[in-house]
This record gives C-alpha cells, structure tokens and sequence, in this order.
C-alpha cells in the first residue's frame, strides 16, 4: 500500500460542512482593471460586501512576497487581485482529453489542496487574480469554433471558477455566453458548493457542470477550505434538476490503505446524491506529480503527509521532455478495473471520458 489515511477525524460534522463563502483581506485593483465595464461590476460587488479595497497606481502587482515563502504564500491566499488578462491569454491551447481549448477567467484559488495541481502551473505568489476584461476573453473564443463540430472550451485550468463567483460573477456570465453559441459548449469543474446563483441562467443545455470528489477521508486530509464532498454532491444534484448535464472528475485517485473500500463509498455517496440515469459522465486522474510541482508544494505544504516519493512511482515523460512521476503500471491496470467496473455496474447510463 501506497500510503495510509486514518480515518478517525471523518466526524459527521466534517463530512457534511460546508466552508463559508471566501471573503479577501485585501481586494486590489489595477487601473486597467477599473478601466473595464466588467471590472467596475467586480468593484461593486466587492464594495457591497464591505470588503477592504485598495486602487493601485500601477498595473503591476508588487510587494506581496512575505518574509518567508510560508508568509508569501499566507499573505497571496488571503489576496484577490482585479487585474487585466495579458495578451498571452487571447492566444489558446488545447487541453486534451478535457476539452479543445481552455481559456481562463481567474488564476489561482482560495482552498488549500495540498496536492493543488496548480502548484507546478501557476508561478510567483498564488494570489488569486481575476479578470476584468471578461467580454473581450469571451468575444475572441468565437474564432477558435469549429463550423462542423461542437467545439468544447474548459475555464477550470488555472482556477476553481465557483470558488470566486460570489466576488466575480464571471462563471454565469461566461454560461449566459455559451448559452447563446450553437456550436461551443462550456466546461468547468469545482470542489465548491454554491449553485444557487448559476440555476436559473439560460444555460441552453451548453454548459457541462462537474464536481471533483474523492474519498471522503482523502478529502478531509488534503483537501483544505473547499466544500464537503456531501455538499458538493448535493450541489451538483440542484444544477442536474434545472437542466445542466453534469458530471463528476474523481481526482486525484490514490491507492491509500483499503482504497476499494474508500471508493466504494464514495459511489455509495454519489448514488444517494445523483438519479443513477441521467446522463452523468465521469473523468477518472490518478494522482501524478511533477519534479516542479512537489518543489513548491512542499514549501506551500510543509508537514503534508502526500505520498510523493519518486521511488515508488514510475516515470512519464511528454514531446517536450518534461517528466512527471505516475502510479506503477500493475496498480494503475488494478484501480482502472476497479473504477471501471463500479461506474458500469452502479451507472448503466454513465459515461467515462477517460482514465489518466
Ligand atoms: S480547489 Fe482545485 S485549484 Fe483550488 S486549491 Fe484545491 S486543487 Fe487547487
């Protein structure tokens, strides 16, 4: 066995809990930023919330370094940045097997995931920044539409998108957007909990919600300031009922100690939440790491128990020479079985994109 999880701090309480809306300590906003319409709605909202707001006089962020990375990292959580997407960002790429293209609204996230795949992404302090020049990201995903084909666009790569909703409001709008393409469908995912704002949008069926879930006792151990997996599940169930086609990514999968009998109970939970025939799809990621992304989630993680030992793992290299450490191949045929044969046999209807 890989690593061990205990299961003696999954109270009823902690699995059902459901983390208080994040509020920023400190809300700063470029110049460029209140120059924008959309950034001027942020700055509403966030001054409807009373929140603490600073106008900067540069567009550059400065003098969010700490004087330890543990302080950097602790002074940028508590951070929310309205800022201007780059040019770089009108320029997509693809993200397979998720989507065609990914575009973003935010980078960054408020929760403590302690093997946040953001880590080996995102440099310098991880505040969070959003967008102000939403309309403009969204006017220039017109030209990446195939004529023929549904093309598919994924916002969740740099951010969790719910997780900022409440200060941004940018996920409904980007929904209303692929609500009226005929050709372009939108995908995002979360370990957030709240829909109520997203349920009555004119989604027109184009937007493909999913929650990532885990073993319950892999998400009270790693999985800081998010949503309950219950509430999360529940979450998913609203936006079922009003029509969106939803789904759930299992990530990252783990063989931790008993790992068939925690995700057992996982489905338990899933089939309790979710009517087993709607057309629900799964998206199974095993955990993987990189040389990159240990490195700083071991400064932003200091005393995590994460199994990242480089022994135990078996390497995968990319076109471009990068490497990143995967599950052995017998264990990765074990856990694809298993989930496989759960999903098929508890899900007639289910789909499975893929396995990674
Ligand atoms: S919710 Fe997602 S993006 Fe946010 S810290 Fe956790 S893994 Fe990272």
């Amino acid at each position: 066995m890989l690593n061990t999880i205990t299961n003696d701090i999954s109270t009823a309480d902690q699995q059902t809990h459901s983390p208080k809306l994040w509020m920023p300590e400190r809300v700063l906003f470029t110049p460029a930023a209140l120059n924008e319409p959309w950034g001027q709605q942020i700055f509403a909202r966030v001054q409807a919330l009373n929140l603490p707001i600073e106008e900067l006089r540069h567009n550059r962020l400065t003098g969010l370094r700490g004087e330890s990375d543990r302080e950097t990292y602790s002074i940028a959580k508590r951070t929310l940045a309205v800022v201007t997407a780059p040019p770089s960002h009108f320029k997509l790429t693809p993200i397979p097997p998720s989507a065609d293209w990914q575009f973003h609204l935010a980078e960054g996230c408020p929760a403590h995931c302690q093997y946040c795949y953001l880590a080996g992404s995102l440099s310098g302090p991880p505040v969070i920044r959003v967008f102000a020049n939403l309309p403009q990201i969204l006017e220039n995903l017109a030209a990446y539409e195939s004529p023929e084909l549904v093309t598919t666009y994924e916002v969740s790569c740099y951010t969790d998108p719910l997780s900022i909703e409440h200060l941004t409001g940018s996920l409904a709008e980007c929904i209303r957007y692929f609500g009226t393409r005929s050709n372009a469908h939108l995908r995002w995912v979360s370990k957030f909990n709240e829909v109520n704002d997203l349920l009555s949008l004119p989604h027109n069926g184009h937007t493909h919600c999913r929650m990532s879930v885990n073993a319950t006792s892999i998400a009270l151990k790693f999985e800081g300031g998010t949503a309950s997996v219950a509430s999360r599940l529940r979450a998913l169930r609203s936006l079922a009922d009003n029509g969106y086609p939803v789904g759930l990514v299992i990530a990252p999968i783990m063989p931790i100690d008993d790992w068939q009998m925690h995700y057992s109970q996982l489905f338990d939970s899933i089939s309790s939440a979710l009517d087993i025939n709607c057309n629900l799809t799964f998206e199974l990621i095993s955990h993987r790491f990189t040389p990159g992304s240990k490195e700083v989630l071991q400064t932003w993680y200091p005393r995590s128990q994460l199994d990242m030992d480089e022994a135990k793992r078996s390497v995968k290299r990319n076109k471009f020479g990068g490497i990143k450490y995967i599950y052995n191949t017998d264990i990765m045929k074990t856990m694809k079985c298993f989930f496989e044969n759960e999903i098929q046999k508890r899900f007639p209807k289910a789909k499975i994109l893929y396995w990674t």
